[in-house]
């Protein structure tokens, strides 16, 4: 850029200029391959034009209007009384129509709350991927929106009601009773004070009252309370139970939610998650009184879903923002993407991505078909937990190493690195946290051993020419046989993880990669950090396929 007269120390020089107006699909060879090799055949037009939407300067920028604006709470009004709303940034309600416009919160089900069935939910997830390396916040009522409707199937009668409303790709952010809206989004409140993982310690109580149930109790978390419903458990005479509590009575009178205050957070700061109180509040009962925890696992699973696919995009950008200015600075008279140990860090984070997100749609693809194959709703059963283990856990430190291959530059606020890493852990956090997750493997193995076991010999049959995968098997089988398989679920888990990212990258992936991802993850010869793994050879596939110079 030209200086201004009198400014002349003030050319600036050697930066890369924004990453922005990008197509977040076509730069994208490991996401292409990967939804091609999980069952979406042809479908790169539509998919172009919506990653170049999302990757347009435009979006960019709203997406730091929404976050650098976060939502805030109005408990009361002038005269003192109650509102209980939350105002967002009108880039937040932008993000809400668009995600809802594309149909990212329905487009999985059918307008009778069916699951629509092949390709549906890579298509989903290809899509998801994108949003995800753009704006985040607005994805948690997204999410649950599309989770929700996997536990209603308990009350059919319930579901047909609502799925006209659910189903609709117009969002609505009016607080008014749902029936009245042109659109309607779902939340959950689950976790409470005492406890978030252990919800059967939750004390908030219900009681049959007239058509449905009187709930009292509190939320220690309730993100997106602006949504138009949550499923809520609580303590009915039988046990834990779930509930649907809406906003708006049937008879048109406000429910009796109460906001508390909005959470100060780290990241994920343009989405709200507020505490709240219930007194009396009207909810339905969703399936049977005391079968509450079994109710919600459907919808637990496709949050764990998303939850790894969003990771997936923030490392994705993270990657490209890394990518794309290590091609324009020059150190040392070379440019960074051309210095040995530099090329040896952005490859070993392609690599990561690589096997993540041929991971993730190799797992969507098992929740398109679990219906009508048994094998693949055991895939799904065994993997979720592990797959969202790894993957958002492997997400902060990816956005940290893409943060530094900027030095300076991808530690302030004004860069999107500090946002991605800030967002980056939550996903880890909520909805089973890595521990949680671990011991859900454990009991998918002790629970539906057979099929579990099954699972395990396809994926170590389907990896077993790539160096490293029969050691990495033969770990996975004796950590989970052994005595003290609690004390070592992690590292079994972490293993199985790869093993399942080494197969699905066998459908997906050239073989210089899936040879890559054997040496550079499955052998145990790796360091702790990026850029130690063993992988010359394959350095210029990774890099190219995963943004083209
Ligand atoms: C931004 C954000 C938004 C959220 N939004 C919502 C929401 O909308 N609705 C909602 O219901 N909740 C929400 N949550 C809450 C979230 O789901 C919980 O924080 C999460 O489930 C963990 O529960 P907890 O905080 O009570 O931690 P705990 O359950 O106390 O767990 C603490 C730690 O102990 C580990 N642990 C638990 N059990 C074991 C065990 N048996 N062995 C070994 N380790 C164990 C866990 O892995 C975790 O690391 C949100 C959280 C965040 C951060």
């Amino acid at each position: 850029m030209a200086a201004r007269a009198g400014f002349d120390t003030h050319e600036v020089t050697n930066q890369s200029p924004p990453y922005e107006d990008v197509d977040l699909f076509s730069s994208d060879r490991p996401l292409q391959d990967a939804v091609a090799a999980n069952g979406v055949a042809a479908p790169p037009a539509m998919l172009a034009a919506f990653g170049r939407h999302w990757g347009s300067a435009a979006m960019f920028e709203q997406a730091r209007l929404a976050n650098d604006n976060p939502p805030r709470l109005k408990t009361h009004d002038a005269k003192g009384f109650r509102r209980d709303v939350v105002e967002f940034h009108p880039a937040y309600h932008g993000f809400m129509r668009e995600s809802i416009g594309a149909g990212l919160h329905a487009m999985t089900w059918t307008a009778q709350g069916a699951r629509t069935g092949a390709p549906a939910e890579v298509a989903r997830a290809a899509r998801y991927y994108v949003v995800a390396q753009v704006e985040n916040g607005h994805m948690c009522p997204v999410t649950m929106t599309r989770a929700c409707v996997g536990a209603l199937a308990a009350e059919p009668a319930l579901l047909a009601k609502l799925m006209p409303k659910i189903a609709s790709r117009r969002y609505d952010p009016r607080l008014q009773p749902w029936w009245e809206k042109e659109g309607m989004t779902l939340g959950m409140g689950m976790t409470e004070k005492q406890g978030g993982t252990d919800v059967r310690t939750n004390t908030t109580r219900a009681v049959e009252a007239g058509d449905g149930y009187a709930i009292t109790g509190h939320k220690w978390f309730m993100s997106a309370p602006m949504c138009d419903a949550f499923l809520v458990l609580a303590q009915a005479p039988a046990g834990p139970t779930c509930f649907l509590m809406p906003r708006f009575r049937p008879d048109g009178a406000i429910n009796a939610l109460q906001f508390q205050r909005l959470k100060d957070k780290l990241g994920n700061r343009s989405n709200a998650s507020a505490e709240v109180e219930f007194a009396d509040a009207f909810a339905w009962r969703i399936g049977e009184e005391g079968r509450g925890v079994r109710t919600i696992i459907e919808m637990v699973q496709l949050t764990r879903l998303d939850c790894a696919i969003a990771s997936c995009g923030l490392m994705r950008m993270a990657l490209a923002q890394a990518l794309h200015h290590a091609r324009y600075r020059t150190v040392f008279q070379r440019k960074l993407a051309d210095q040995p140990l530099m090329r040896r860090v952005l490859a070993d984070m392609a690599l990561e991505l690589e096997g993540a997100v041929a991971l993730v749609m190799r797992l969507a693809r098992a929740f398109d078909r679990a219906a009508s194959d048994p094998a693949e709703a055991a895939y799904a059963r065994l993997l979720t937990p592990a797959v969202k283990y790894w993957i958002c856990k492997s997400a902060p430190a990816l956005i940290y190493e893409a943060m530094e291959c900027l030095g300076g530059n991808g530690y302030v606020e004004e860069g999107i690195l500090a946002r991605l890493y800030r967002e980056a852990p939550v996903n880890a956090i909520w909805e089973g946290s890595g521990n949680v997750m671990c011991l859900d493997v454990l009991r998918a193995l002790a629970r539906e051993s057979e099929a579990a076991r099954a699972v395990l010999a396809q994926l170590a049959q389907q990896a077993a020419d790539l160096p490293g995968s029969a050691e990495a098997a033969t770990v996975v089988a004796q950590a989970f046989l052994a005595g003290d398989a609690e004390a070592n679920a992690r590292a079994a888990v972490e293993r199985l993880a790869l093993l399942a990212a080494a197969a699905a990258l066998k459908d997906s992936a050239p073989a210089a990669v899936c040879d890559a991802f054997g040496r550079g993850r499955l052998s145990s010869s790796r360091g702790a950090m990026y850029g130690t793994a063993a992988l010359a050879s394959a350095e210029t596939t990774l890099i190219e396929r995963a943004l083209p110079s």
